[in-house]
């Protein structure tokens, strides 16, 4: 897993969590991700949505791409697909994905990096390997996360921001015993690269065996920790979490996980781990496939608007 790495004893440390008065937050449900496959038939683990969209609120989607290693001629992507509504978010961990859009805009996200693409009132865009990857062959893994827009901004213009992979900040925790790469938003008062309309943290850790990482939580924040790779223990009551499993926690001050002493070839820099956290917009949610509107109409508008070519056309190749 190469994403951004370093030497822990050479990077800044995130605080202790001040035990006095600290309330932990809880583990109010394990979710174990479904398997499924996206857009052309690439390998998916998907631990949301499953049915409550309150339970993830504002995060609406969060799509675990691999790890795969494709053969030659094997690699998938997507076709030509349109979104409304929500800010995705794509954070390549090893291998390349090339995107495409309606606005002429383009580039490749690779090893760390992470594309950060506000679609608003609308965008058509195309995300898959590289031609070179598909004919040679090779590991792809990467996370897609949907976050929703408030009311106010879900029609604002398309917009996209690249954090590249020497953008992302690292930190340690106390005993050097875990990497934390800040791919967006704030974490324990330190301020991460990215501009998001709904404030979010979004952090991937390492934690190395028998080690373990607290910290503390906007109390205004929902908190998810999902397992990409390898096994540990979360929360006051050490629930177990195991590979493609997501924790939901409760209210609380901080949270705290540990890494299982003994991990998987799969996670041989230790546990692997997605820190996820928003305010939560509680607002009513409407959606229909690459659309997440508030309201039915908003949705009937949506396909009228993207039939009519008002989301952007395919641009000539
Ligand atoms: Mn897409």
């Amino acid at each position: 897993m190469p994403a951004v790495t370093a030497d822990p004893l050479t990077l800044p440390r995130l605080p202790e969590v001040a035990a006095q008065g600290v309330v932990w937050r809880p583990v109010l449900q394990v979710i174990t991700a479904q398997r499924t496959f996206e857009g052309e038939g690439f390998p998916v683990r998907r631990p949301f949505p499953q049915g409550d969209w309150s339970l993830t609120d504002p995060f609406l989607l969060l799509d675990q791409m691999g790890a795969v290693d494709y053969g030659p001629g094997e690699a998938k992507g997507t076709s030509w697909h349109p979104h409304r509504g929500f800010e995705t978010v794509t954070y390549m961990i090893d291998g390349v994905m090339q995107h495409r859009d309606s606005t002429g805009g383009g580039g490749v996200i690779t090893n760390g990096a992470t594309q950060w693409m506000t679609a608003g009132g609308g965008i058509l865009h195309i995300e898959r390997p590289p031609e070179w990857l598909v004919a040679k062959g090779g590991l792809f893994h990467g996370v897609q996360l949907w976050v929703n827009l408030p009311r106010a901004d879900k029609l604002v213009p398309a917009r996209y921001q690249d954090i590249e992979a020497d953008a992302v900040h690292l930190y340690t925790s106390p005993d050097a015993g875990a990497i934390v790469r800040l791919v967006a938003g704030d974490l324990a008062g330190n301020r991460g690269v990215g501009v998001t309309h709904t404030p979010i943290t979004y952090a991937h850790a390492t934690i190395s065996p028998g080690h373990r990482l607290a910290l503390p939580w906007p109390e205004d924040f929902n908190a998810l920790i999902y397992s990409l790779a390898g096994r540990g223990f979360v929360g006051p009551q050490r629930t177990s979490l195991d590979d493609g499993q997501m924790a939901v926690l409760g209210a609380g001050h901080a949270f705290e996980i540990m890494a299982a002493e003994d991990q998987p070839s799969t996670a041989p820099s230790g546990w692997e781990v997605l820190l996820l956290g928003g305010r939560p917009l509680h607002e009513p949610v409407a959606a229909y496939g690459p659309f997440v509107m508030n309201t039915k109409a908003e949705i009937a508008q949506a396909v009228d608007d993207f039939q009519s070519g008002r989301m952007g056309r395919i641009p000539a190749s």
